[in-house]
């Protein structure tokens, strides 16, 4: 069963979860129990498939679901036709004891696909099981890689309907092109007049307005989101920490047992807390290390035990790190504060009422052995992936950079040569003029069109332009619309005929 964070909610089953998304005492759903598993299971992992192994988990962690409906779902999700590798999650070695965990190979090339093409399938599910009638409108807020993600997952999906509000010009142009170039009878994609937190405060008040939501539910209307607040979005995520280590052991690179790292680009919390799961479940993991760019507040937390938000917001090259609230800390200082609810409610309270809190110094001697952390500025991560190319021919994008460098300092600050995994959440052509520039210099961009620079960085790293973006140049414009910030709302029931 899964309980709130906050403790003032019922227990739900995982189907149940899953369709809330969000706990109504404002708190995230958690497991009331985390399943374990021993070496034998692992053993039997190694050999098995993506998908098989992903069955093998998520059964763990939902056990309301048939195991014919999770066969659907996986299969559906994570098929040849989704994924253009057929690894789905492949581990690539960089050097001896550093892998890159490539969680890219989507149809939208950043690491959301993992979680977005399967967490509608779960739900679509849990409405049938629960007897749901309702619409479910999913709103997003985005910097651009939930948004398309999202689209994506939820297209052409039965009993559901995306709206997705992005800022007008706080998008790269291919993350706007995916998105206003988007087909499905089931979405829609407005730009706001804005940046990021007006389009994210917008649809937070949405959320919270109670006689709007009653007004929807009269229509049969209800509201959900697809971040990662939704368990549905985190579970998929725990599978690829024991695929990786699967794949270690099945290549040879390492026996099973040994003790491995891995270092997460982090934003939201929502990855490396799922690496944090697969770690107390018994995935023999040493450190998970969470690299931050310059917006470096949980660097400081996991340094500190001060979480203040109350700070500078950068723009950095990895705009999907660039965040000052990360939402899944929350279900971490759940888990290892015992389960207590009462202190995590107060934590959040504070950080709601003066934008910080502090955790007790016991409490952060716990965190911060299993988590490690470090930042970079952007200087650093551009010169990480020229350095990198150059040294092993390998293009990483520049969340992934962050990543890289993080782990390098780690290293060298504390002599720990665990196996390390770098956890790699975008394609580079998703980045390209970042990259392009990283490699070939700032000349290199000037007056090329955005697939003028696709082609070029695709001949200079030897790799094909994955064809979804390469085709965005063609594609029709089916969503131009702009809106102002306060007319959100409006558009919302606007869309949906009410
Ligand atoms: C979302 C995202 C991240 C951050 O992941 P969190 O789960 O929010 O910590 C990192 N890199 C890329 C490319 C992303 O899209």
């Amino acid at each position: 069963m899964y309980v709130s964070t906050r403790g003032a909610a019922e227990k739900l089953t995982a189907a149940q979860a899953i369709a809330r998304g969000i706990a109504p005492d404002g708190g995230l759903f958690v497991p009331e129990a985390i399943p374990s598993v021993d070496g034998e299971f692992l053993t039997r992992l190694t050999p098995l498939t993506y998908q098989v192994r992903a069955e093998a988990i998520l059964r763990l962690f939902l056990p309301d679901y048939t195991a014919a409906e999770l066969t659907d779902c996986v299969a559906g999700a994570y098929s040849s036709e989704k994924f253009s590798n057929t690894d789905v999650a492949p581990v690539i070695k960089i050097t001896d004891g550093t892998f890159a965990l490539e969680l890219w190979h989507g149809p939208t090339s950043a690491f959301k696909d993992m979680a977005l093409q399967l967490l509608p399938r779960l739900l679509s599910c849990a409405l049938k099981k629960i007897g749901e009638q309702a619409e479910i409108v999913i709103l997003v807020a985005t910097s651009g890689d939930t948004g398309k993600a999202a689209l994506e997952g939820f297209k052409d999906v039965e009993q559901t309907r995306v709206m997705v509000f992005y800022p007008e010009d706080g998008v790269s142009q291919i993350q706007r092109l995916q998105m206003i170039t988007q087909e499905g009878n089931n979405l829609r994609v407005m730009a706001v007049k804005g940046n990021f937190d007006d389009a994210q405060t917008g649809v937070k008040h949405i959320f919270s307005d109670s006689a709007y939501n009653a007004s929807l539910a009269e229509h049969g209307y209800k509201l959900s989101s697809a971040n990662s607040i939704n368990w549905g979005r985190l579970v998929p995520q725990i599978v690829y920490y024991f695929s990786a280590y699967a794949d270690l052991v099945r290549d040879k690179h390492i026996t099973q047992g040994t003790l491995v790292n891995f270092v997460v680009p982090t934003g939201n919390f929502g990855n490396i807390l799922a690496g944090y799961y697969a770690k107390l479940m018994g995935l023999p993991v040493n450190k998970l290390i969470c690299a931050s760019n310059s917006n470096n507040v949980l660097t400081d937390f996991l340094t500190t035990g001060v979480y203040s938000r109350n700070r500078q917001f950068h723009k950095t090259y990895s705009p999907s790190m660039d965040i000052l609230i990360s939402s899944n800390l929350e279900r971490l200082l759940y888990h290892i504060a015992g389960g207590n609810s009462a202190a995590v409610s107060e934590w959040m309270a504070e950080l709601n009422s003066t934008g910080q809190y502090r955790v007790s110094d016991e409490l952060l001697a716990t965190i911060q052995k299993a988590f490690p952390a470090g930042w970079v500025g952007d200087e650093e991560t551009a010169a990480t992936i020229g350095q990198v190319y150059k040294e092993h021919g390998y293009a990483l994008d520049p969340h992934t950079a962050v990543a890289w460098k993080v782990a390098e300092k780690y290293r060298r600050q504390s002599g720990d040569v665990t196996p390390a995994i770098i956890v790699s959440t975008a394609s580079p052509f998703k980045f390209n003029e970042t990259v392009l520039t990283a490699l070939a210099g700032s000349d290199s961009l000037a007056g090329k069109s955005e697939f003028a620079v696709l082609n070029d960085l695709a001949k200079i790293i030897n790799r094909p332009v994955p064809p979804a973006l390469a085709e965005l140049e063609h594609k029709l414009v089916r969503h131009p619309r702009v809106c102002e910030k306060q007319d959100m709302p409006s558009v919302v029931k606007i869309e949906l005929d009410i």
